[in-house]
C-alpha cells in the first residue's frame, strides 16, 4: 500500500491497527512531506525494528519525472508517470514569480468534458489520478527544483492550483484526500488561500467541497450566457449558468460551523478571451449583470492557440475594451499573463502523453469517482 494515498487521520488508524505507537504516523508524515525522505531507512528517529516493520507493510512511491523543459521565462514543465503505467503521462507546470512560485497540477489523465477551446479536453479522457499521483506532483517537483543547477528563478512552491490536465471535481474522492494532505500542517502545510481548485462547474461537487474542505475556487465561466457557454463548454447543458452562480453563492455563504477555524472561501471567475466568440461589449455587460462585484474577482485570460481549432485570441483592443467595461462597473479585473508558451505549457495547452484512449460517453454523462454518471 502506498503511504501517499492516505491523509494523516487515515494513516493514524492504519498504524494503530498494526500496533505502531500513536505518534508514528506524524513522524512518517513529516519525514515524507517536510524532509522529502522517500524511504524508511532515512527516518532516523524511528527505531530500526519499527522501520523494518513499516517497510514490510507499506511502500512510499512518488511519480517518476519523464522529462522537464524550462522556458525562457523560467517556467518549468514536467511530464510525470507511474512506471507501472507508462501509457498515461501527465503534466505539471512550475511558474516562478519574484516572490512566489505557483505549481499547476493535474487531476486526471485527459478530461472527458470536451471544452472546445481546450487541448486536454479535445484529446479525450483516460483515467483519474490517484491521491499519490496528485500530491506526488508537488514532491517530485520540489525534488527536481532542488536539483536544478544554474536555475536562477524562485524555487519555492508557495501556491498550488488545480489547473493542469483534468477536471478535479470529477475525481472528487482523490481530490479531497489530496487537499487534506496539502493543507495538513504536518504534511505539505499550505494555507487554504494558497490552494485553488479550478472547475468548469460541476455544481453538486462545488456544494460538497464547501461542506468538506473549502479552499479557493476558480470558476471557468468563459461564457456570459447559456447560449455561448453551451457552445464552447458542453457541461453547460447539464449545469447551466444560473445553477453555477447559485452554487458559487452557496460556496461563499458564511458558515457558522467553520467561522472560527477557517477563513471565508474565495472565488475567482476565469474568462478566456476568444476573438469574436465571447469577447463582445454585450458579453462584458452581461457579466456585469450576472456577477456581484463585491464577491467575485474576474481574471481575463487571453486564449492560447491549440491545434486544430479555428479560435483566435482576442485582439489587444478588444481585450482592453472588455476589461475597461468591467473595471468601470466596479469589478476587480486582472489579466493573466501567458507563461511558458514556448514549451506549450500555457493553460489549456497541456496534452500530456497518453494512449489507449477510451471512447467518450455521450455528452451528458460524466466520469465521477470512477464511474460514468
Ligand atoms: N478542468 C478545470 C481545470 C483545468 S483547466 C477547469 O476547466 O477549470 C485550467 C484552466 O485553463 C481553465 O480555466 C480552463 O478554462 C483554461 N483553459 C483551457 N484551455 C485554454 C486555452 N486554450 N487558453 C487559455 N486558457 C485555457
Ligand atoms: Fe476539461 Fe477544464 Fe479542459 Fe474543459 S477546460 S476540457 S473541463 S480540462
Amino acid at each position: 500500500m502506498n503511504l501517499l494515498n492516505h491523509d494523516l487521520n487515515s494513516l493514524n488508524k492504519y498504524f494503530l491497527n498494526i500496533g505502531e505507537s500513536n505518534f508514528r504516523a506524524t513522524q512518517v508524515f513529516k519525514w515524507i512531506y517536510k524532509d522529502l525522505k522517500m524511504n524508511f531507512e532515512e527516518m532516523t528517529n524511528i527505531s530500526k525494528k519499527s522501520r523494518l516493520h513499516l517497510e514490510k507493510e507499506f511502500e512510499i512511491k512518488i511519480p517518476n519525472v519523464d522529462s522537464h523543459h524550462i522556458s525562457k521565462d523560467g517556467t518549468v514543465k514536467l511530464l510525470m508517470y507511474d512506471p507501472n503505467d507508462i501509457n498515461n503521462k501527465y503534466e505539471t507546470i512550475y511558474i516562478p514569480e519574484k516572490k512566489r512560485g505557483t505549481l499547476c497540477i493535474s487531476s486526471q489523465v485527459g478530461c472527458a468534458l470536451t471544452c472546445k477551446f481546450c487541448e486536454t479536453g479535445l484529446r479525450g479522457f483516460n483515467r483519474n489520478l490517484k491521491t499519490w499521483e496528485i500530491v506526488g506532483q508537488i514532491i517530485s517537483t520540489r525534488i527536481l527544483l532542488h536539483s536544478l543547477k544554474g536555475y536562477s528563478h524562485h524555487k519555492l512552491i508557495t501556491n498550488v492550483v488545480f489547473m493542469g490536465m483534468g477536471e478535479p471535481l470529477l475525481n472528487y474522492k482523490n481530490l479531497l484526500t489530496s487537499l487534506k494532505i496539502i493543507l495538513e500542517e504536518k504534511g505539505l502545510g499550505f494555507s487554504r488561500r494558497k490552494v485553488t481548485v479550478s472547475t468548469s462547474g460541476v455544481v453538486p461537487k462545488i456544494k460538497k467541497l464547501k461542506e468538506d474542505l473549502p479552499v479557493s475556487l476558480a470558476i471557468s465561466l468563459h461564457g456570459s450566457n447559456d447560449s455561448i457557454r453551451s457552445r464552447i463548454m458542453p457541461i453547460n447543458n447539464t449545469y447551466n449558468v444560473e445553477s453555477l452562480i447559485d452554487a458559487c453563492e452557496f460556496y461563499l455563504k458564511f458558515s457558522q460551523a467553520r467561522s472560527l477555524s477557517a477563513p471565508r472561501p474565495f472565488i475567482t471567475i476565469e474568462y478566456i478571451m476568444i476573438n469574436k466568440v465571447n469577447d463582445f461589449k454585450k458579453n462584458a455587460l452581461e457579466l456585469v449583470n450576472l456577477l456581484d462585484k463585491k464577491k467575485y474577482k474576474i481574471n481575463l485570460i487571453n486564449f492560447n492557440r491549440i491545434s486544430n481549432s479555428k479560435f483566435e485570441p482576442s485582439t489587444n483592443d478588444r481585450m482592453k475594451l472588455f476589461k475597461e467595461l468591467l473595471s468601470s462597473n466596479g469589478f476587480v479585473v486582472t489579466v493573466r499573463k501567458t507563461r511558458g508558451d514556448d514549451t506549450n505549457s500555457a493553460c489549456g495547452q497541456l496534452s500530456g502523453d497518453f494512449m489507449n484512449k477510451i471512447k467518450l460517453p455521450n455528452k451528458t454523462s460524466f466520469f465521477i469517482d470512477g464511474q460514468y454518471r
